[in-house]
């Protein structure tokens, strides 16, 4: 039985693929910075949380990440932890930059000391292209960073490259463009914009506001992009790879697809506030995963219109269930 110790477990990818891995037949292993405290809200709701084994570990303290590696001996270590939203990262910037990057470092060192036989994978961002512009981005297209989140990731993402050609470490990066799914913390945008249009579908008075909503991304289902992190995994040589839908819309698009579920008119309940904008932001976002599909046989299915309904309807089941 391969044994798979996911960091950051509690997140919505961690979750995800830890049902994933479950199915495969892995023992998983998760941590959490404090295990004890998390409530794993996101595993109870997959119906997994008494399947994995959890752990406290810091990322960003070495002798926590070296304690639990040696504890787990896990075959594969997928790091998903580290602070994880692009607009956050402008108020803290040093613990964005502290948790991803010497985060990923510790990681790295850790596999090295214990050997170097476990494999990684390290989760990269697509936000590290910075404006794709009218092209699509993939495995060979510059790094132009316009945000701490987007530099720490950046960051990562070489040291991983470095470990792999300086030791030989099986380490990989997904160079994921966004993912989406009922498991979204609510200050993503999309999580934000699937519950304020549910929320006045069932009569609530609010408005919705939005920052920049002419910002265009290639948004995709993360249930598919965990597939891919495996799939890599499973690989003979470790590389990196792009994974994204190939499409892209504006997020007034997928406001219009979220209002649109719900039998609104989106016009009538959206307003924009500058005060939301960020100090930088991408204009395009747009990945091309050809790569993914040539070797992996990976392709996304779910598209973004298909991202929104899922997130309504999964909405409304939730709901429906507290009832
Ligand atoms: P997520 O839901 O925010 O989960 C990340 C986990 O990391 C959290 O559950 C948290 O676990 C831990 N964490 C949060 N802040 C931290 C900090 N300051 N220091 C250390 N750990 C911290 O993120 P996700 O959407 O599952 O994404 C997984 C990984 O993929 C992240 O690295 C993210 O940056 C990257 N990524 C995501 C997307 C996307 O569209 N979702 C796209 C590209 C890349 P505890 O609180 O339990 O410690």
């Amino acid at each position: 039985m391969k044994k798979a110790l996911i960091c950051g477990i509690s997140g919505q990818d961690g979750a995800y693929l830890a049902q994933l891995l479950l199915d495969k037949g892995y023992r998983v292993c998760g941590t959490s910075r404090d295990a004890q405290m998390s409530s794993f809200e996101n595993l109870a709701r997959l119906g997994i949380r008494e399947r994995v084994e959890l752990q406290s570990m810091s990322l960003t303290d070495f002798r926590s990440v070296l304690q639990v590696l040696a504890k787990v001996e896990p075959d594969e270590v997928y790091n998903l932890a580290g602070q994880s939203s692009v607009g956050l990262s402008f108020e803290q910037p040093v613990e964005t930059l502290e948790s991803i990057t010497i985060g990923t470092l510790n990681v790295l060192e850790a596999i090295r000391f214990t050997g170097g036989k476990i494999k990684l994978y390290n989760a990269g961002s697509s936000e590290c292209f910075g404006d794709t512009g009218d092209r699509s981005a993939d495995e060979s297209t510059p790094f132009r960073p316009r945000s701490p989140y987007a530099v720490a990731k950046a960051a990562a993402f070489w040291e991983v490259a470095n470990y792999r050609e300086a030791y030989g470490l099986f380490a990989c990066s997904g160079i994921l463009f966004n993912h989406e799914s009922p498991l979204r913390p609510q200050r993503f945008v999309t999580q934000k914009i699937v519950s304020a249009a549910y929320r006045i579908a069932q009569g609530s008075e609010e408005k919705l506001y939005l920052g920049n909503t002419s910002i265009k991304r290639d948004w995709g289902w993360a249930p598919e992009y965990v597939e891919a992190m495996y799939l890599m995994m499973q690989q003979e040589k470790p590389e990196d790879y792009a994974i994204a839908t190939g499409e892209s819309n504006t997020l007034e698009d997928f406001v219009a697809a979220a209002f649109n579920c719900v039998g609104l008119n989106w016009q009538d309940r959206v307003i924009t506030d500058t005060s939301l904008y960020r100090p930088t932001d991408i204009a395009v976002g747009r990945g091309h995963p050809a790569k993914a599909r040539e070797i992996l046989g990976w392709r996304a299915k779910s598209k973004m219109e298909d991202v929104v309904r899922m997130m309504i309807e999964a909405k409304q089941a939730e709901v429906q269930n507290a009832i």
